[in-house]
């Protein structure tokens, strides 16, 4: 029997593996920061001397949206410091065979070249609206590769692009721009909105991930990947947000105006991520199109309705 423990479990990524049925011989074990906070180290080692897994998926974190991040960076800097170093540190010291950690696109340098392969990670400034995250979430790189340099952890992590679905946060300003989009077309829908506003001009180009294959992709890398490099995960294909905007609305049916506020920001144009190496490690899973990844997370939405995070 081996026993994975799940950080971070009752999240949107930890939400999607619960749904993933064991394999036999596997034990899998969800917490979350109502059981363990591991921010703290007494808590942190708690956690560890009570579980005593074999194989840790960490997925725990402060994660929000460009406004939080941009808003608070020493929180999302010291919150997520602090649990990446206890928990990798605990996962060394209690004899854990695998880590599997969960970096993000969004850390890599702002100013970089396209497509942007692994080895560019430390390569520059990450962009400014997150670098307290981004900064924080490079160092659990850094620290996995000292622990296998010193101790041959087989500690590995992979680097999602912008992962969406079912669990995700709905919150306006704390969410995603996906999970943002899905709330506001659902309830324009079922408020009669005439009309939509979003920012920009729609046309910035993003890969998104549909959060099950992301799962799928963790439990791939548990027993398939044991690279010292970190891996880039996800859909390579990409999307206008604009397009992103179009298929929520013919999810949902909405038919009233999209406006776009052309005086506010577009953000970056693009953040094309390669995913040439997943490809070279063998990874075969079929990705879920964007526009019926949008059409589950839509449902899922409505079907939850008042009852979804965020609200
Ligand atoms: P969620 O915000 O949905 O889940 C985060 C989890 O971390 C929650 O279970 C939360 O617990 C837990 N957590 C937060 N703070 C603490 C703490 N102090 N102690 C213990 N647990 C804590 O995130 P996702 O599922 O979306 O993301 C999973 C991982 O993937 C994260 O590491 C994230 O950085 C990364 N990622 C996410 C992307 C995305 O687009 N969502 C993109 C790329 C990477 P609780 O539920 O109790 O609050």
């Amino acid at each position: 029997m081996r026993k994975i423990l799940v950080t971070g479990g009752r999240g949107m990524v930890g939400k999607a593996l619960q749904h993933t049925p064991a394999a036999p011989g596997e034990m899998w074990v969800f917490v979350s920061s109502d059981d363990y906070d591991l921010t703290s180290q007494l808590d942190t080692i708690n956690m560890f001397h009570e579980i005593r897994p074999n194989i840790v998926v960490h997925l725990a974190a402060k994660v929000g949206g460009v406004n939080g991040n941009n808003t608070k960076p020493a929180d999302y800097f010291y919150d997520n410091l602090q649990i990446n170093t206890n928990v990798l540190q605990c996962a060394h010291q209690y004899d854990v065979e695998k880590v599997v950690s969960i970096l993000s696109t969004c850390i890599y340098p702002d100013d970089v070249k396209y497509p942007i392969k692994e080895e560019y990670l430390h390569n520059g400034e990450p962009h400014f609206t997150n670098y307290g995250y981004a900064y924080a979430k490079r160092m659990l790189e850094v620290q996995s590769r000292t622990l296998r340099a010193q101790h041959g952890r087989k500690y590995i992590c992979l680097v999602p692009t912008n992962l969406y679905g079912p669990n995700d946060n709905f919150d306006l300003e704390g969410g995603h721009f996906v999970a943002a989009l899905v709330r506001k077309m659902c309830d324009a829908k079922r408020e009669g909105s005439p009309s939509i506003t979003f920012w920009g001009d729609g046309s910035p180009l993003r890969q998104f991930t549909y959060v099950d294959n992301m799962a799928e992709a963790i439990i791939w890398a548990i027993d398939n990947y044991d690279g010292a490099a970190p891996l880039n995960v996800g859909r390579s294909f990409e999307n206008s947000i604009s397009e992103l905007v179009q298929m929520a609305a013919t999810s949902v049916g909405y038919e009233g105006d999209i406006i776009w506020d052309t005086t506010k920001p577009i953000g970056q144009y693009k953040k094309t991520v390669c995913m040439g190496n997943l490809r070279k490690a063998g990874y075969e899973e079929i990705f879920e199109s964007t526009g019926a990844g949008i059409r589950k997370t839509c449902e899922w939405y409505q079907a939850n309705y008042p009852n979804v995070r965020g609200l």
